[in-house]
């Protein structure tokens, strides 16, 4: 297996630090409100590549790339150049490289700078690839396990909103819309009583597609960029009353959070894993010749307004999931849907087989029905104003970790609606 690769950052030299040279992540970042830039993670500093590509210093490509604060443009000149440029930025990073010395006025403390989005977000796509986590909704809510007939068979999917995925560390408005009791005559109006997290990974299409033009797997395996840790919060309740017949629509669109660095498919392609044996045979369109998943390791954190301590609510794993991105991308596309680079496409909630495994707090607290304590000693079923919540993920090689910064949000009150007096 790879071993930790020695920069001449010295921060990355660590069996701790989430980046080292073997991962190389990619965001946007700025410094005292100045004009954000593209930044490559390299231990707990940041190579400012926007600069070091003005400097001449970093050979990109023919034209600059870096020049805009996301890195779609980069994306767009495809995976040959998304190799070439990793390698020159591992042999510049590494230790002994003739380069220090022109890149090390580019290098930034990660914390003087503030994260951006580290992609323009054409379109978002959620999914619904976790098996045990579609199987624990089946049955709070329709009283069994049981899975839809078409679930063995198809990535399902909806249509989201790009315009509310957000940066980690931007707070989240508590959300309000229609919802109605089981025993209600009328549905109501005001801000969700049952707002939860759903750990998911996010997987970055990198190059487009075009109309009416299908891809297999392995065409949209190699189209994928990277990754990052994705929260798709959700309000259950408004949920609840709006899902038929249509699926997701307000209990979902008020926020998406993101962490910040964009984990290539490059750095984490020794965490291949398999997706799991098969009940029902797929149709071949979606078939795999690759192991479509990672061995990446997750958990999710909770602290109250106050708490001097984050209780881990949830410890899971990305291996768990039933389809892989290829797969969904695959079947994204099949129909002739064109696909753009800066698709984002969210796993599915990631549950493992246990209750310490579940991906979302309705699952932890079977919709409310057993409280849970933090180290606090105060109980949760949903969240309450004033938590953050914060996902966090890793994959583990020998002596170094792939990691992906923090994906976190804070809730705040609801900010009321402007009714007509
Ligand atoms: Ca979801």
């Amino acid at each position: 297996m790879t071993k930790l690769l020695n920069s001449w950052v010295a921060s990355a030299n660590s069996a701790d630090s989430e980046f080292p040279l073997n991962n190389l992540p990619y965001g946007v970042f700025s410094i005292n409100g100045e004009d954000a830039m593209c930044g490559v993670a390299i231990g707990d500093m940041i190579l400012n590549v926007t600069s070091a590509e003005e400097a001449g210093v970093l050979n990109t490509s023919d034209m600059p790339v870096f020049d805009v604060p996301y890195w779609n443009d980069f994306m767009d000149l495809g995976r040959e150049a998304w190799g070439v440029f990793r390698n020159e930025l591992m042999a510049a990073l590494s230790d002994g490289s003739e380069q220090k010395a022109a890149l090390e006025p580019h290098l930034v403390a990660q914390s003087d700078a503030t994260m951006h989005m580290p992609f323009a977000v054409s379109e978002y796509t959620d999914f619904y690839a976790g098996r045990q986590h579609a199987e624990n909704m089946g049955a709070i809510l329709r009283g069994s396990p049981e899975l839809p007939a078409n679930w063995l068979h198809i990535p399902i999917g909806y249509n989201g909103r790009a315009s509310t995925v957000v940066v980690s560390g931007t707070d989240i408005h508590r959300p309000m819309s229609q919802m109605k009791a089981p025993d209600a005559d009328m549905p109501s109006f005001g801000p969700t009583k049952r707002l939860d997290i759903e750990l998911e990974m996010g997987a970055i299409v990198g190059t487009g597609s075009n109309m009416g033009q299908p891809i297999n797997v392995d065409q949209a395996d190699d189209m994928i960029f990277g990754y990052v840790l994705l929260n798709d919060w959700s309000a259950r309740d408004i949920q609840g009353w709006e899902y038929m017949p249509l699926g997701p629509f307000q209990g979902k669109a008020f926020g998406t959070t993101i962490s910040p660095w964009i984990v290539t498919s490059a750095a984490l392609e020794t965490f291949r894993t398999a997706t799991p044996p098969r009940d029902k045979e797929l149709l071949p369109y979606l078939d795999e010749t690759k192991d479509g998943l990672y061995d990446i390791i997750l958990e999710v954190t909770m602290q109250p307004e106050g708490a001097a301590k984050p209780t881990t609510v949830t410890r899971t794993n990305y291996s768990r999931m039933y389809y892989s991105a290829a797969q969904q991308l695959c079947h994204h596309a099949v129909s002739g849907c064109e696909m753009s680079p800066g698709d984002l496409l969210g796993s599915g909630t990631i549950s493992g087989p246990t209750k310490a495994e579940y991906g979302s707090l309705m699952e932890l607290s079977w919709a409310g029905r057993e409280p849970f304590t933090l180290d606090t000693g105060e109980t949760r079923t949903f969240i309450e104003d004033g938590d953050t919540l914060t996902l966090k993920g890793h994959a583990q090689g020998d002596g170094f970790k792939i990691g992906f910064g923090d994906c976190q949000g804070k809730i705040l009150p609801a900010v009321g609606f402007p009714f007509i007096a």
